[in-house]
């Protein structure tokens, strides 16, 4: 009897164990910047990797790989509960990060790409400084613009300026939002272009060593909290790796938020920007 009642005690023990993390109370997230890379093999196979999204609570993703197949691959698999937006990832192979903005066949890729039909931005793309003022960006921003959809820039303040240069409405969302850019300044970005939302992975500056949000950033999202994402960046396998700790970190952080504005940077925002129905 003894044995039988130890026994159903670790049948339940164990059926506990493998319900999902994800608490129904835990806020959902919308992941605004996602790489399914794919040189030529995905790192995990595409059921590890939405059920990583699943046990971390994230609903939605801004999905861009390398090559795009990883984002067809997302897109078709229409997994319940998760949105993909898809972006068109400029980039057929690493290298193309240092050459894209001269290379005519990324332009034909972009091309090839948007008649998929299923595309909502351009990104993410690298560019610095002065090479924002090639003639293929301007292109690609003017396309952008005709099309309604939103550019996904890795950059430096002078290579953000040349893009919003380019076209006044164009929509840029800042991946890592200038990474160090002084709060101050990040807040008058937003300020002079209202099309501009940042995106914080990498983001230096928001917590302290203890995990307190800084004062300035406390500040930046009371007055702003309707501009920025919250983004793993899977550039590299280690970011998999870490995914979990990642999103546990941003929780720590939005936790502090009041939650109107925690819910705008964790969801809220992406479905407004992207017109998907509320969580
Ligand atoms: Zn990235």
């Amino acid at each position: 009897m003894i044995s039988r009642i130890i026994g159903w005690l670790v049948a339940v023990a164990l059926a506990t164990a493998v319900v999902p993390a994800r608490a129904q109370d835990e806020i959902a997230l919308f992941d605004a910047h996602l790489h399914y890379n794919q040189e030529p093999n995905p790192f995990y196979d595409l059921e590890k990797v939405l059920d990583i999204f699943r046990r971390n609570g994230v609903t939605g993703i801004l999905a861009t790989s390398r090559p795009n197949k990883g984002t067809h691959e997302l897109v078709d698999a229409k997994a319940p509960g998760l949105r993909v937006v898809p972006f068109i990832r400029p980039y057929r192979v690493r290298s193309d990060i240092q050459t894209w903005f001269d290379d005519e066949a990324i332009w034909e890729l972009i091309q090839a790409e948007f008649k998929r039909g299923t595309y909502r931005g351009i990104g993410e793309f690298h560019i610095y400084g002065k090479a924002a003022a090639r003639p293929l960006v301007k292109r690609i921003v003017d396309f952008a613009v005709e099309k309604d959809l939103w550019l996904h820039a890795h950059c430096d303040e002078e290579a953000l300026l040349i893009l919003f240069g380019h076209n006044p409405k164009a929509r840029i969302i800042w991946a890592h939002t200038g990474f160090s850019t002084p709060a101050a300044r990040v807040r008058e970005l937003l300020e002079a272009h209202p099309a501009l939302i940042g995106e914080l992975s990498y983001r230096s500056g928001i917590t302290e060593g203890d995990g307190t949000l800084s004062a300035e950033w406390r500040a930046l999202f009371a007055r702003h909290s309707e501009r920025f994402m919250i983004g793993s960046d899977t550039w590299i396998n280690e970011r998999w790796f870490q995914y979990d700790n990642l999103m546990k970190a941003y929780r720590a952080w939005l936790a502090q938020l009041p939650p109107a504005q925690a819910k705008n940077i964790a969801h809220a925002n992406a479905e407004r920007l992207f017109g998907l129905r509320a969580e």
